[in-house]
């Protein structure tokens, strides 16, 4: 096709578009699986070497639509606008509006529709706000694919691959469309979504059976499948929902449509308090009605009590918060795939950190070799192919002249998946593997071209389990060699001979003694070992591939430096004062991580390698955690041990990993962390958190935030609270004592459910308390409402029903004939304490200020709180909100007994926070 497009007259779109429908045309009786490799790239005219050209591919991507698999359609703003009528409360109040209608109160019952309307659009509203949220941070986490376009290897989203795109694949991707393999190498591929066979497919590019099942298609991989070990080539057959996935339509991972344990908790006690609104509702109604007064006013103050009293928004608000809050933590680079995340990592004790990549750059470059006849330094930065080789005199080497270092460069090459490449700036960077690259690189400084890169014939592939990694190539003669590499001590165990020079000998105690201290010195100094070797297979293969790794013969070590980043030392001290503990679990040596965690400020000096791990008991392991050890050498399976000691301790677990096997450990802990850059598909599907830049300081930053959002849930909870209950109080005591009703049913609506709602969920968006990492992280039992929150609501809903009881009573007795006067005294009054009270609730330290001249800090609120008293100004002045809510307008003297009122609410609090940090 490439050729083809490049003699179309490619500015000619209709041309473009005929060829591609009939390419499709084409392929729609074609089988892939049936047909061999070749065939497919016919007729899908791609290209093996090249694959599409990118116009071909613009093209194909605007005929035939994007590589996804529908899901259901998003919720319109009118939709969710819609779903705030279904809930109970709301039925009632219209229901409340059509008794009052049908007995008259025509002007009633469209003040109550008009609040419920308005309450409705803010509902909607914020739902939108939070749905478009969620929907913006799926972007941010859609899958991505490395494919080869015009001869290059890309990254792209992979909602772009079209049908003929080729398509890299390996270990731990998902598969991105269904593809037709062509050079596949050790590739298995768990199909479990598809097949429902939970072992994984071995794949070879063999056609089969036009009829053959899927699980026997072994020349195909499909959508959504994952790669659990090898690599390989393959051509995208179908996209989207052509794929078979998308024929099933299975795969809907929906974002935040769980309940988060604080919105379950929130719902408890959203619920508890419901039901003692809806009792002390009917309760009062019936002293009402008891009492001589109206049926039909006591029942419309009983719906409207029961509507302002049950917190029925809480978790709603907790949705939009955590949602709202999700985006805040995109901005710093940690993409929450659930909302539960958020809640879970303000909580997090203890956080099991990778080093390679997380605590350190992940940019590799070898500056030490060791071969058995000396060792030698390797000078050069990053990834440029450029650096001498220097000698113990201190001499440059020429690399050409020595056979030993061409052994070992020849391996480094060859057992090698990276590629180094230069960008038209003159610098280099990497695909593929950072300590693949470094080799790479190391290889080419000394000579080698990538063009002596020799092919695999097989693969043992690397894994943080097997620490090693080989392949097996045949030169021109058809001469086969195993070729391998991996951590020092596990090549060694399976080393006979070595070279020394030209000379392959035996190993004796005194070369292995020289090699260990080589490489425990480069470990010393941080830096990650690898040791190199190989074995001639003149003699055939042995029968089980993996035996290839016995015999072999030591080439040499390499000392690889990877620096720590700069600003992990700073999120550690912070982790420390925020009492987070962190323990650092390695595939690395001990000695490399001993240093590098010095290097970073990590306390702890004892290091526990894996193979010591599986020695010990739970008991031993938790004291080894609680001594600040080192977890080294250790494999995926030793991380779900060690989240499992912590867990039986009640502790909450952060993990990070980016492997395949790492997904148990992940799945495991409560917030599991992958990398967004060096991990795998499958980690990150496991995973709560996934790091867009691998950073351990994201992580103290994603905590930071988790806190300030908790703290900021608690506060308006209390806020919302208190002033519930300071009306439920007014009007029950106003009833007890016979009084007439202190607000009319339609302005307890309007203070519910127009004012105080965004008062509140403003309160959701107050900057962080300085102690927000000051303090430890909070006991996994805490309630929201600690006695000493409690303590607070109560005072000040008590001092706010007495301040509005008062104001009744004394305008009362002022105009004793005009009972709309007495009423909106009492309405202004509530809403005007309800906004200075909110001002208690930003912070619950007596030490913390007012709450008044900070207001800046927090736009919201401080909209929020202007709003609402604007509002208010045009609900006692303008005529038509004064017909709806039954006011009168109030002159000035009235206005200071108000302010009078509500400004010693903020007293009252500050002396309850003092009283409070007293008593503690
Ligand atoms: P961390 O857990 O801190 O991220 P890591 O994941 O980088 O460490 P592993 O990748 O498990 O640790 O590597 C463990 C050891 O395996 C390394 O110290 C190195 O000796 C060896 N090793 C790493 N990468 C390869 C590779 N591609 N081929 C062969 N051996 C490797």
């Amino acid at each position: 096709m490439v050729s083809r497009m490049q003699k179309l007259d490619v500015s000619d779109d209709k041309a473009i578009r005929m060829t591609i429908e009939s390419a499709s045309g084409h392929a729609r009786n074609f089988v892939p699986h049936a047909a061999s490799a070749q065939a497919c790239i016919k007729a899908s005219k791609s290209d093996a070497q090249m694959g599409l050209s990118r116009l071909e591919a613009e093209a194909r991507l605007e005929a035939h639509g994007p590589n996804e698999i529908s899901s259901a359609q998003q919720s319109n703003i009118i939709q969710l606008m819609a779903r705030q009528f279904s809930s109970g409360l709301i039925l009632v109040l219209i229901g409340a509006a059509a008794v009052s209608a049908s007995v008259g109160y025509i002007g009633d019952a469209a003040t109550i529709l008009a609040i419920v309307l308005v309450n409705a659009i803010l509902g909607g509203v914020q739902e939108w706000r939070a749905a478009n949220s969620l929907a913006a941070l799926k972007k941010f986490l859609s899958p991505r694919a490395a494919v080869v376009r015009e001869g290059v290897t890309q990254d792209i989203d992979a909602r772009e691959i079209v049908e003929g795109d080729l398509i890299r694949l390996k270990t731990g991707d998902r598969v991105p469309a269904d593809l037709r393999l062509i050079h596949p190498t050790g590739l298995t591929i768990e199909e479990a979504i598809l097949t429902g066979e939970s072992s994984a497919t071995s794949k070879q590019t063999k056609p089969v059976a036009s009829n053959a099942p899927l699980s026997e298609r072994t020349n195909l991989a499909f959508m959504g499948t994952t790669v659990v070990a090898g690599h390989a080539t393959g051509i995208a057959t179908s996209t989207g929902m052509r794929t078979e996935l998308g024929r099933i339509a299975a795969l809907t991972e929906d974002l935040g449509d769980t309940k988060t344990p604080l919105e379950i908790k929130l719902q408890t006690l959203g619920k508890q308090l419901g039901i003692a609104a809806i009792a002390i509702a009917i309760g009062l109604t019936a002293l009402g009605v008891l009492t001589g007064r109206p049926w039909f006013e006591m029942l419309m103050t009983g719906v409207s009590l029961a509507v302002a009293a049950v917190p029925e928004g809480l978790p709603a608000v907790i949705t939009i918060t955590l949602a709202l809050g999700v985006m805040t933590m995109a901005r710093k680079k940690a993409l929450l795939r659930n909302l539960q995340a958020a809640e879970a990592l303000g909580a997090v004790d203890v956080i099991c950190t990778d080093k390679t990549g997380t605590l350190t750059r992940n940019e590799m470059l070898v500056t030490d070799v060791w071969l058995a006849a000396g060792a030698l330094k390797v000078e050069g930065n990053g990834y440029a192919p450029s650096g001498n080789f220097i000698d113990s005199n201190d001499q440059p080497v020429l690399p050409s002249a020595r056979e030993d270092l061409q052994a070992l460069l020849h391996v480094a090459m060859s057992c090698n998946n990276a590629e180094v490449i230069e960008d038209p700036d003159g610098s280099w960077r990497k695909v593929g593997e950072a300590t693949e690259a470094a080799l790479m690189t190391l290889a080419q400084k000394g000579g080698l071209s990538t063009r002596q890169h020799l092919p695999a014939v097989e693969e043992l592939p690397f894994s943080s389990a097997r620490k090693r990694m080989t392949v097996v190539v045949e030169n021109e003669t058809g001469k086969a060699t195993a070729l391998v590499k991996g951590a020092p001590e596990v090549i060694l165990e399976r080393t006979t001979h070595v070279r020394i020079g030209k000379d392959i000998v035996a190993i004796d105690d005194d070369i292995r003694a020289q090699a260990t201290q080589a490489f425990t010195a480069f470990a010393n100094a941080g830096k990650r070992t690898l040791a190199l070797a190989s074995r001639n297979l003149d003699t055939g293969m042995p029968d089980d591939l993996e035996d290839v790794e016995q015999g072999l013969t030591l080439l040499g070590v390499v000392g690889i430096l990877d620096a720590p980043r700069i600003e992990v030392a700073a999120a550690l001290a912070d982790a420390r004062k925020a009492g987070i503990k962190v323990v650092m679990i390695t595939g690395d040596a001990g000695e490399t991580a001993a240093a590098i965690a010095s290097q970073i400020g990590l306390a702890g000096t004892t290091v526990v390698t894996g193979p010591h791990l599986d020695t010990m008991t739970d008991a031993e392991l938790r004291a080894a955690i609680a001594s600040d050890a080192i977890f080294a050498r250790v494999a995926p399976e030793h991380k779900v041990r060690i989240v499992e000691v912590l867990q039986a301790l009640n502790q909450r677990i952060a993990m990070t990993g980016d492997g395949v096997n790492d997904a148990p450990a992940l799945k495991r802990a409560d917030v599991g962390i992958a990398m967004g850059i060096r991990g795998t598909d499958v980690a990150r599907d496991a995973s709560d958190i996934v790091l867009a830049d691998d950073n351990f300081a994201t992580i103290i930053a994603a905590i930071r935030e988790g806190r300030r959002q908790y703290q900021n849930i608690v506060k308006f909870v209390c806020y919302l609270l208190s002033s519930n209950t300071a009306e439920v109080i007014a009007i029950g005591l106003a009833i007890i004592v016979g009084g007439p009703l202190i607000f009319l049913p339609v302005q307890i609506l309007w203070m519910n459910l127009v004012t105080d709602g965004p008062t509140a969920l403003a309160l959701g968006t107050e900057p962080e308390d300085k102690t927000v990492m000051a303090s430890p992280p909070r006991p996994s039992a805490e309630p929201i409402l600690t006695r000493a929150r409690l303590t607070l609501v109560a005072s000040a809903a008590a001092y706010m029903s007495a301040a509005t009881l008062v104001v009744f009573w004394l305008s009362q007795t002022k105009n004793p004939t005009d009972l709309a006067y007495a009423q909106t005294m009492a309405f202004t009054t509530m809403i005007l304490l309800e906004k200075v009270n909110v001002l208690n609730f930003r912070r619950f330290q007596s030490d913390a200020g007012l709450g008044v001249t900070s207001l800046n800090q927090n736009r919201w609120l401080a909209i929020a709180i202007a709003g609402t008293i604007a509002l208010q100004l045009l609900a006692i002045y303008a005529p038509p909100l004064q017909s709806a809510l039954h006011t009168v307008p109030l002159n000035g003297s009235d206005w200071l007994i108000i302010l009078a009122a509500a400004v010693p609410v903020l007293a009252v609090g500050q002396a309850t926070k003092l009283w409070i940090s007293s008593r503690n």
